[in-house]
C-alpha cells in the first residue's frame, strides 16, 4: 500500500512546477490538501492535489497538465500529513517544483495575474476585485468540489466549469523577459548566487533560466519570492517555443524549446530533456518510430525539425490531414516549421506549436491517480 500510494507521489511530481510556460493553473497546497469531501479520507491529503490535477485535464482534455502550487512553510512540518508525504513536499521545495513562502499572502492571486494562469481555490477573493479585475472574469477562479467520476469544477463568478487562461499582465510580460539571481545561496527558485551545495550545477542545469517562475514585486522592486531579497538581473531570458504532442487525437503533454537546449523526440531518447513517446504507442508505432526521432531547436525565434531517424517523418502544412498536402522528411533533412504546421513521426503521431494542437478525439487522460489504492479514491456520491 505504502509502495504504491509513493508512486502516485512520484506521478504528481510530474505535474507540479513552477516554469512560466508549462503551468496551467495556480493552486494553494495548504488548501487543496485539506478538502476532505473530495475522498472522505484523511483531514489533510497529498492525494488530493492529484485528484484536482486529474480534474485540471479532463477539463482541458489533455494529458500531464502540470500546476504552479504555492506553499506554506508551515506545510512541511504539519502532522496530518504523513511523513512520507511531508518528505515529498519538501523534495519539491528543494527541486524549486514548488514555491515554498513563509507568508503566502497573495502571492497564488500575483502569480496568476503575472502568468494569466486560473486559480483553483474554494476562496471567493471578494473584495480583491479593484487590485485584480480578472477575478471577475469566467473561469479564472473555479472551485473543484466532489463530482462523480472526481472532483469537478464550479465557479464563484460567471458560470461555466473550463479553466480560461488570460494573458500574461503587462507586469509579468516585464518580468518574463529578464533572467532573475537570488543572493541567497543556493536558492530553489533563483539558483546561480553562489554555493548551493554540490547538486547546484544539476539543478541549474535542469532548470534553464527560461523556466524560471516570475519574481514577485514588493514595492514595485522585482524579488524573491522565498527569501525577499532584492534579485539581481541577469540579462534577457533565453527565448522560448512552448510545443505540443498529439497522439490518437489527444494533446499527450506540452515540452519548451530554448535557442539554448535542442530538445530530442522519440520512442525513448536518452539525452536529458528528451520526450519520450514510448507509453503512447501502439506495437507498430513503437516499431516505426525510432529512439531519437526528430529533433527541435529554435533558432533566431524559428522552430527547426531534423529528422534523426531511421524511418524518416513528413510535415503537414498548417496542419492539413490532406494526404496530398504531406512533405516527406527524409533522414538527416531539416526544415522550418511553419505557424500551424504538423511534424508527423507516424499517422496520427504529431508535434506542432502548442497553441495549434489541440486534441480532437474523445478524452480519457491518463490519471496521476492510476496507482492510487482504492482506499484513496473512495469517492462521495453526489
Ligand atoms: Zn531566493
Amino acid at each position: 500500500m505504502r509502495f504504491e500510494i509513493s508512486k502516485v507521489l512520484d506521478a504528481i511530481e510530474g505535474r507540479v512546477c513552477t516554469d512560466p510556460s508549462l503551468a496551467r493553473a495556480v493552486v494553494d497546497l495548504a488548501e487543496v490538501i485539506r478538502w476532505q469531501d473530495l475522498d472522505g479520507g484523511r483531514p489533510a491529503s497529498l492525494l488530493r492535489l492529484g485528484m484536482v490535477i486529474d480534474a485540471l485535464s479532463r477539463q482541458l482534455e489533455e494529458d500531464s497538465v502540470p500546476v504552479y502550487a504555492i506553499v506554506h512553510r508551515a506545510l512541511l512540518s504539519d502532522a496530518d500529513l504523513t511523513s512520507n508525504e511531508r518528505m515529498v513536499v519538501r523534495r519539491w521545495a528543494d527541486d524549486g517544483l514548488v514555491e515554498v513562502l513563509d507568508q503566502p499572502g497573495d502571492r497564488m492571486l500575483e502569480v496568476a495575474d503575472l502568468l494569466g494562469l486560473p486559480v483553483l481555490s474554494r476562496v471567493r477573493f471578494d473584495g480583491l476585485g479593484g487590485r485584480w479585475p480578472w477575478l471577475g472574469q469566467a473561469g479564472r477562479v473555479l472551485a473543484p468540489v466532489p463530482g462523480a467520476g472526481g472532483p469537478v469544477f464550479i465557479a464563484h463568478v460567471g458560470g461555466g466549469q473550463t479553466p480560461a487562461s488570460g494573458s500574461r499582465s503587462p507586469a509579468g510580460a516585464k518580468l518574463l523577459a529578464r533572467q532573475w539571481r537570488c543572493p541567497e545561496p543556493g536558492c530553489a527558485l533563483f539558483g546561480g548566487g553562489g554555493g548551493g551545495g554540490a547538486f547546484a550545477d544539476l539543478a541549474r542545469v535542469d532548470r534553464a533560466p527560461a523556466g524560471q517562475p516570475p519574481p514577485t514585486l514588493r514595492n514595485g522592486v522585482p524579488s524573491c519570492p522565498r527569501h525577499g531579497a532584492r534579485l539581481g538581473d541577469a540579462g534577457p531570458r533565453p527565448r522560448t517555443a512552448v510545443l505540443a504532442v498529439r497522439i490518437g487525437g489527444l494533446v499527450r503533454r506540452r515540452f519548451v524549446l530554448t535557442e539554448t537546449q535542442p530538445v530530442l523526440v522519440g520512442r525513448a531518447p536518452e539525452a536529458t530533456g528528451g520526450v519520450v513517446l514510448g507509453q503512447w504507442l501502439n506495437d507498430e508505432a513503437r516499431r516505426w518510430i525510432s529512439r531519437n526521432h526528430v529533433r527541435f531547436e529554435l533558432r533566431v525565434g524559428e522552430v527547426i525539425v531534423t529528422d534523426t531517424s531511421t524511418n524518416g517523418s513528413g510535415v503537414r502544412p498548417g496542419g492539413s490531414m490532406a494526404e496530398p498536402d504531406r512533405i516527406p522528411l527524409a533522414p538527416q533533412q531539416s526544415r522550418v516549421l511553419g505557424e500551424g504546421d504538423l511534424v508527423e513521426l507516424y499517422p496520427g503521431v504529431q508535434i506542432g506549436r502548442a497553441d495549434k494542437v489541440t486534441s480532437d478525439a474523445k478524452f480519457s487522460p491518463t490519471s496521476v491517480m492510476a496507482e492510487a489504492p482504492t482506499m484513496a479514491m473512495r469517492l462521495p456520491r453526489p
